[in-house]
């Protein structure tokens, strides 16, 4: 076995209920609170309890709720001149991947000059670096980007219409809390969306080149859950015993990325979502499929191991029929989950597939780089033309 390492910081308490625990560790980091939360929350109800919890134990709250999908860069420079104004001592984040990566950027932004969009990594500029930020407690309510447990802040600048990445390790959240109840409340089209991409997370960090035993281990845990519940989240959303073990694949998965990082669904999916504004999970589930079709090859043996993950009858098959069972197999969830999709049904043209293959190959090189299949740029062109 090569050399290895892995740090997993941040604590993760999972489980029905631990959304009350967060009073208790709130008030650990100080009086005052930046609650960043995803403005569904207000018309559900639940984020009037979750002040409620924060009030209880005597902690004042400043509130923002200016979260969209694909966080917008203004909307956090806003987010973080409020933080800046209030001098908050801490944040939680509650809701979605938007949410959660909105106030990492603004956890940064609260003791660090200058704005959002220019600490995104970028290969054709210089970028701001910084050493701390706000202690931060993420409570998710999908299951889908991990991004409770990751190191990164994604984040959209509307005038350019692309998606970038903060990336340090002082953004690993402090706690996070990952509680399915507030998951059933995603309606089926979501849950499919975002459990496709806790798959990808799980099957990218795995078949990544430089995956190692360690995250090998999670995501391969992670992918047998997502394979086994998420069907049943989807028909069955109030099912808490199927939301518990998403939540749990989800924050599985981002360990798994945190520490192997992703392939291609990821390069080719963000630069579209970022130009389209699609939906995150939508804009992996785009190509997923096709991306197995043309990779397995690459690496045999792994996508045989993924196809022993799902649960699929495998007896006397050679490793080639299983690899080509499990690619039969994701496009199958793909279908039963009602996550099938398109670029094109987001806005993606033909016309559009040049600028997008250049973004993907200029700032998502590490992500094609550590793919087992390599992909010029004309081979993206048609990727993306099949799954337009
Ligand atoms: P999201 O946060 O964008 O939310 C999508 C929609 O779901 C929103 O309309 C929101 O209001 C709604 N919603 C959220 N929770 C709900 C619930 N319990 N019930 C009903 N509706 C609910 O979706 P997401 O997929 O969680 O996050 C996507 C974002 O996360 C993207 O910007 C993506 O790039 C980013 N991401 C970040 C990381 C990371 O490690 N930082 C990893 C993957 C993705």
């Amino acid at each position: 076995m090569s050399q290895f390492s892995f740090v997993i910081p941040g604590e993760v308490v999972l489980g029905a209920g631990v959304v009350n625990k967060l009073a208790e560790i709130g008030k650990s980091y100080g009086s005052k609170a930046y609650l960043c939360m995803d403005p569904f929350l207000e018309i559900s109800g639940v984020g009037s309890e979750i002040e409620g919890l924060l009030k209880k134990d005597g902690v004042d709250i400043v509130k923002f709720t200016k979260v969209k999908p694909n966080p917008s860069c203004h909307d956090i420079d806003e987010g973080a001149d409020l933080c800046r104004k209030e001098k908050c001592d801490f944040m939680v984040a509650v809701g979605g991947g938007s949410a959660i990566d909105t106030a990492k950027a603004i956890a940064i932004l609260a003791i660090n000059p200058g704005n959002s969009w220019e600490y995104i990594a970028r290969s054709d500029r210089e970028f701001r670096t910084f050493s701390e930020s706000l202690p931060l407690i993420a409570v998710p309510t999908t299951a889908g980007t991990g991004t409770e447990v990751t190191h990164y802040s994604v984040i959209s600048n509307p005038d350019i219409h692309e998606k970038g990445c903060i990336h340090n390790k002082v953004l690993v959240p402090d706690f996070a809390l990952v509680d399915p109840e507030l998951m059933v409340s995603k309606p089926p089209k979501l849950t499919a969306y975002t459990g496709i991409d806790a798959m990808c997370h799980s099957l990218e960090s795995f078949l990544n080149v430089n995956s190692t035993p360690f995250p090998d281990m999670i995501a391969l845990e992670s992918v047998s859950l997502v394979a086994r519940y998420l069907p049943e989240a989807v028909a069955n959303g109030t099912n808490i015993v199927a939301r518990e073990k998403m939540a749990y694949a989800s924050t599985l998965g981002g360990v798994a990325i945190a520490l192997a990082g992703t392939i291609l669904p990821h390069g080719l999916g963000q630069p579209v979502s970022g130009l389209v504004d699609m939906p995150h999970g939508a804009s992996m589930a785009a190509s997923l499929g096709h991306i197995m079709e043309i990779s397995y090859t690459s690496n045999i043996e792994k996508f045989a191991r993924l196809a022993e993950c799902f649960g699929e009858p495998l007896d006397g098959l050679s490793t080639y029929a299983k690899a080509e069972m499990s690619v039969e197999f994701v496009q199958r969830l793909l279908k039963d989950t009602g996550a099938e999709v398109t670029f094109g049904e987001y806005g993606l043209t033909e016309a559009d597939l040049e600028k997008t293959a250049e973004i993907a190959v200029n700032n998502y090189s590490f992500d094609l780089n550590n793919s087992p299949l390599k992909v010029s740029k004309e081979e993206i062109i048609e990727i993306y033309r099949n799954c337009l």
